[in-house]
C-alpha cells in the first residue's frame, strides 16, 4: 500500500444474545430448528400482539456494555426503526436510537506487541430480523423466495466503535478481542459461522496527517475474521487507487465477495434507507437502577485483560503469551486446569501455544472437541520434569495422546519410551559406540572437544532417543578421559 495514505476504520458488530428465549416474546432461539417452528404472534408482528422485554436480554447487554467500559444509561428507551423488507413482518425493527443502554466505552487491543485503545461509541439492544431463503442456486435465478421467521425477534446487541482503527490488522485484533470479552461475560456465543456474530466495517482513506477523514464506504456481508482482514485491505487499496487516478470515492455500501476476493457496489448512500425512527409506544422506557448496575459490576467474571495480567504475574509468562491464552476461553480453561494439577505455568503455556495449537490447527479440531485433556498434559509435564521422558520423546507421546486419547503414561509404558538413566545400561551402549567410532574418539583425544557431540548423537540414535543426554555426556567424558 502507498505510504502516503492512512486508513480509517470504524466497526459495527452485531452479536446475538445468548438467551433461550427471544427478546420480546417467549419463543425459543435454538439454531437450526425447522423453519417457522419458533414463532408466535409477537415475533410475527400480528396486529395487537404486545412485546414484553426479556430481562435476561437486558442483563446480557448491560454486562457486555460494562465489560466494554461503557457508562450504563439511567434512562433508556426503545424505538421503532421503520423500513419495509420481507424478512421483517412488522415493517419496523425494535431498536434503540438516541438513548442506547451503554455508551462511551473502550476496548484495549494489542497488535504486534503495541497496545492501542479503541473507543466504543455505543452498545444497544435490538431485535433480529427473519431470514429469506431463495429457492435456487442464487438470488437471481431463484424462482421463489421463502421466509423463515425463527430468527425474527432474537435479542441482538449492536456494538459501534469510533473510527479509531487504522489497519486491517487492528480491525482483526479488535474483533477477536471483542469476541473474547463477549464470550467471557457470556453475553453471546459469537459463532460467526452461524451468524450469531456479524460485522460491518466503515472504511475511508486520507493523506497521512490530514485533519479530515475521507469519504467512507460501508462494507457488509463479512463472515469471518479472515474476511474482515481481506475486505479492508482490498477496499483501502481500491480507494487509494481511485484517488491516485484522479477519481473520487463516493459514499456507498459495498458487499464483500469472499470467493472473488473483492468488494462490489451494493447501493449508494442516496438510495439507502432513510429510516424513520420514533419511540416504541408498546414498551415502557427503561429506568435502570444504579444498585443493580453496581451489583452487576461487582459480579463481573474476570475479563481477558485481567486474566492475562494475572498469568504474567503468577506464572511469569511473557505478556503476549499470557494474553494469547487469556483471550481464548478454551485455552484459558485448559491452562488453569493443567496448572492446578502440575504447577508449572511456563511449561504448560509453552505446550499449549506450541505443540497443542499446532496439532489443533493441523487437524482443524477445536480444543474442546479434542481428545486431549488437562490431565494428559499435566501427566506429560510431570514425566518430563522428573526426567522420565526427554522433551523429544514427549513430542511423540503427545502426538499419540492427541490422536488416540491414550494416557501419556500408558503410551510411554506400552512403547517402552521411558528414559534410560540407568548407568550400567547406558555404559553398555556407550562402550559399543566408542568401539564403532575410533575416529571421533581419536579427535577428542587430540583436543577436538566438539567430537563428543557426534558421540552423544550416536548414543541417542542407538537408544532411539531414550538415553538421558546429561548422563550420556557425563559417562562419555569419564570414559574418554581415561
Ligand atoms: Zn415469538
Amino acid at each position: 500500500m502507498s505510504q502516503d495514505y492512512e486508513v480509517v476504520i470504524g466497526m459495527e458488530v452485531h452479536a446475538e444474545l445468548a438467551a433461550e428465549s427471544k427478546v420480546f416474546c417467549r419463543c425459543r432461539t435454538e439454531f437450526g430448528a425447522p423453519p417457522n417452528s419458533q414463532t408466535c404472534p409477537v415475533c410475527l408482528g400480528m396486529p395487537g400482539a404486545l412485546p414484553v422485554l426479556n430481562k435476561k436480554a437486558l442483563e446480557h447487554t448491560m454486562r457486555a456494555a460494562l465489560a466494554l467500559n461503557c457508562t450504563i444509561a439511567e434512562y433508556s428507551k426503545f424505538d421503532r426503526k421503520n423500513y419495509f423488507y420481507p424478512d421483517l413482518p412488522k415493517a419496523y425493527q425494535i431498536s434503540q436510537y438516541d438513548l442506547p443502554i451503554g455508551r462511551d466505552g473502550y476496548l484495549d487491543i494489542d497488535v504486534d506487541g503495541k497496545a492501542k485503545r479503541v473507543r466504543i461509541r455505543r452498545v444497544h439492544l435490538e431485535e433480529e430480523t427473519g431470514k429469506s431463503v431463495h429457492a435456487g442456486d442464487d438470488i437471481i435465478s431463484a424462482t421463489q423466495s421463502l421466509m423463515d421467521f425463527n430468527r425474527c425477534g432474537i435479542g441482538l446487541m449492536e456494538i459501534v466503535s469510533e473510527a479509531d482503527i487504522r489497519s486491517a490488522d487492528e480491525a482483526r485484533a479488535y474483533l477477536s478481542k471483542l469476541r473474547s470479552v463477549l464470550l467471557a461475560v457470556g453475553a453471546s456465543d459469537c459463532k460467526m459461522e452461524e451468524g450469531s456474530m456479524r460485522c460491518e466495517a466503515n472504511v475511508s482513506v486520507m493523506p497521512v496527517g490530514a485533519k479530515e477523514y475521507g469519504t467512507l464506504v460501508e462494507l457488509k456481508n463479512i463472515a469471518s475474521f479472515r474476511a474482515v482482514h481481506r475486505a479492508i485491505q482490498y477496499e483501502s487499496a481500491r480507494q487509494i487507487q481511485l484517488i491516485e487516478a484522479g477519481g473520487r470515492v463516493t459514499r456507498e455500501t459495498r458487499h464483500w465477495d469472499d470467493a472473488k476476493g473483492q468488494t462490489a457496489f451494493m447501493r449508494s448512500k442516496e438510495e439507502a434507507h432513510d429510516y424513520r425512527y420514533f419511540p416504541e409506544p408498546d414498551l415502557v422506557p427503561l429506568l435502570i437502577d444504579r444498585s443493580w448496575v453496581e451489583e452487576m459490576r461487582r459480579n463481573m467474571p474476570e475479563l481477558p485483560d485481567a486474566k492475562a495480567a494475572r498469568y504474567a504475574r503468577e506464572w511469569g509468562l511473557p505478556q503476549c503469551d499470557a494474553a494469547q491464552i487469556a483471550d481464548s476461553a478454551a485455552l484459558a480453561g485448559f491452562f488453569e486446569a493443567t496448572v492446578a494439577l502440575h504447577p508449572d505455568g511456563r511449561e504448560a503455556a509453552k505446550w499449549l501455544l506450541g505443540d497443542v495449537s499446532a496439532a489443533l490447527n493441523a487437524t482443524g479440531i477445536e480444543l474442546s472437541a479434542s481428545k486431549l485433556t488437562p490431565e494428559h498434559l499435566a501427566e506429560m509435564l510431570k514425566m518430563i520434569a522428573s526426567g522420565m521422558i526427554s522433551g523429544k520423546i514427549a513430542k511423540s507421546v503427545f502426538e499419540e495422546t492427541f490422536n488416540s486419547g491414550a494416557a501419556p503414561a500408558k503410551v510411554v509404558e506400552e512403547r517402552g519410551l521411558s528414559q534410560i538413566s540407568n548407568t550400567s545400561e547406558l555404559e553398555a551402549v556407550i562402550a559399543r559406540v566408542l568401539e564403532a567410532n575410533p575416529g571421533p574418539v581419536a579427535d577428542y583425544a587430540a583436543g577436538k572437544e566438539r567430537a563428543i557431540t557426534f558421540l552423544v548423537g550416536q548414543v541417542m540414535k542407538e537408544t532411539r532417543g531414550r538415553a538421558n543426554p546429561g548422563e550420556v555426556n557425563r559417562i562419555l567424558k569419564e570414559k574418554l578421559s581415561h
